[in-house]
């Protein structure tokens, strides 16, 4: 069977990511590229964290009006970062930044 994304022969090599039949190749691709977003997902809650505790800390945590789950469009932020790796700005060595 051929690999879904380069339409390689798969071979002995097939992968399945997220559903889709792969090489090893754009597997192991997509794969770093995984891991390198959700662990800047982690970095970022990490860093929510951090605010949150001040703002309890300092007694000011308060919701406005217009700050609420409905002000941040999470697919959209989400999709944009996605988007970012995918298209080829995610560094190839792990370490770098
Ligand atoms: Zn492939």
């Amino acid at each position: 069977m051929k690999c879904k994304n380069c339409d390689k022969e798969t071979g002995t090599d097939a992968r399945i990511f997220s559903g889709v039949f792969v090489c090893s190749e754009c597997y192991a691709t997509a794969e770093r590229i995984f891991t390198r977003v959700r662990s800047d997902i982690e970095s970022c809650l990490v860093l929510v964290q951090d605010k949150l505790r001040e703002h309890l800390v300092k007694g000011t945590l308060r919701v406005g009006p217009q700050v609420g789950s409905e002000g941040l469009d999470k697919d959209a932020l989400l999709a944009q970062l996605g988007e970012r790796y995918a298209a080829g700005h995610a560094p190839t060595d792990p370490d770098s930044r």
